[in-house]
């Protein structure tokens, strides 16, 4: 099979994310931070190294700021529930994942927060003007930020959305941003950036990361208590971080994979990564541009996009493309809405939405000309 779905999951996986999985299996006998064996204390420094590494790799200055959670849509939840109160205001964009856009429904009809989403262009970018104007006028509590899209891996201007923000929160979804883009949290003003480990950085799926900027922890309530190994004394949940934001029993293997597969791009270099997979997803949109059945979407400058590409075949709905190059060519590419209908009403796609492909590190020039292949034929 050839695999270009690597915005849903990361595939394959590299071999030392298997290994630092496999090892915790075979070796480890113990819950972090809950016993003083060794076989526990193994376990929790595993996790320690792990939240340094995290920590460096995003620029945070205390490993403490770096809760593990199951993924982004944990992430965004902690911040989305825990943060926003009745008649707070939020502004998001049109480009939002639905792990945002649910929260923020859900406490728009509960807790009656008024929700605005900022307007995008047909590329998918944020239009500056509208969002400052927004920003200006409401005074948000809170702003949600896709730093790239799913959909059509459009990159936001992030220095120019910063000096918009003004005073207010900012919480940043780089879901598909890590593993592409360098991501530093100390470059400005930024309180919360959340990640999974399942996609750019090539570990396993059920793991994720959110990043706090200090202080602004005692903003946040828990949406989830429990045992956390610590203060266990009182039926009061602890306050310091991490454990304020972690209950329960760690996802060692999840989170030992994740730090492997910073290591591995650590090792290989990010910009080794993005000059492959950027060149892959150049050499796929020069294969199939000027077909006269096919119409691309996302940015224009492909230097503003991570190697997503979104296309349509005209007369075709993207699940029956994508069934056949699934069932014919053994390609396997994501079509429909992509949990993101917002960012298809603002690109034109919605209800149908697009055939996405998405390239990844250990995808071959080869591939990509089959599958340009592949399509042309479709479109035939
Ligand atoms: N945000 C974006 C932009 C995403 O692409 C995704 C995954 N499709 C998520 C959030 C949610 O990530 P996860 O499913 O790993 O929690």
């Amino acid at each position: 099979m050839i695999y270009l779905d690597q915005a849903a999951t990361s595939f394959p996986k590299p071999f030392e994310v298997i290994e630092a999985v496999g090892h915790i299996l075979r070796n480890i006998p113990g819950s972090p931070g809950r016993s003083a064996h060794q076989g526990a204390l193994a376990a929790s420094h595993i996790i320690f190294e792990a939240r340094e590494k995290v920590a460096a790799f995003i620029g945070a200055e205390d490993s403490s700021q770096i809760i593990f959670t199951s993924g982004s849509t944990e992430s965004l939840n902690m911040v989305i529930m825990g943060l926003l109160k009745p008649n707070d205001c939020v502004i998001a964009t049109h480009m939002e994942h639905n792990s945002v856009a649910r929260p923020l429904e859900y406490l728009r009809q509960k807790r009656n927060v008024k929700v605005i989403f900022a307007p995008c262009n047909e590329e998918g970018f944020l239009d500056l003007d509208a969002f400052a104007s927004l920003v200006e006028t409401h005074k948000p509590r809170l702003i949600c930020l896709n730093l790239v899209s799913n959909v059509t891996g459009t990159i936001q201007p992030l220095a120019e959305i910063l000096e918009i923000k003004g005073e207010s929160l900012l919480l940043i979804d780089a879901a598909q941003a890590v593993g592409h883009i360098p991501i530093d949290v100390s470059k400005g003003d930024i309180d919360f950036l959340v990640f999974s480990g399942h996609k750019g950085v090539f570990g396993p799926p059920g793991v994720g990361v959110l990043y706090i900027k200090p202080g602004r922890e005692n903003e946040l309530s828990p949406i989830k208590l429990g045992g956390t190994g610590s203060r266990s004394e009182s039926l009061e949940a602890p306050k310091f971080l991490p454990d304020r934001f972690e209950p329960g029993t760690p996802n060692l293997c999840g989170i030992a994979g994740l730090a492997a597969g910073i290591d591995f791009i650590e090792k290989t270099g990010l910009m080794k990564i993005h000059r492959h997979t950027t060149a892959l997803a150049d050499l796929f949109v020069e294969k199939i541009k000027g077909h006269p059945r096919l119409k691309f979407y996302g940015p224009k400058e492909r230097i503003k996009a991570i190697p997503i590409v979104s296309v349509n075949i005209e007369g075709l709905s993207p699940s029956e493309v994508a069934r056949v190059l699934d069932k014919e060519f053994q390609i396997a590419v994501r079509p429909g809405l992509h949990c993101a209908p917002l960012a298809h009403k603002a690109i034109g796609t919605f209800p149908q939405g697009t055939v996405r492909f998405s390239f990844g590190y250990f995808n071959r020039i080869k591939e990509v000309e089959l599958a340009a292949e592949a399509l042309l034929k479709i479109a035939a």
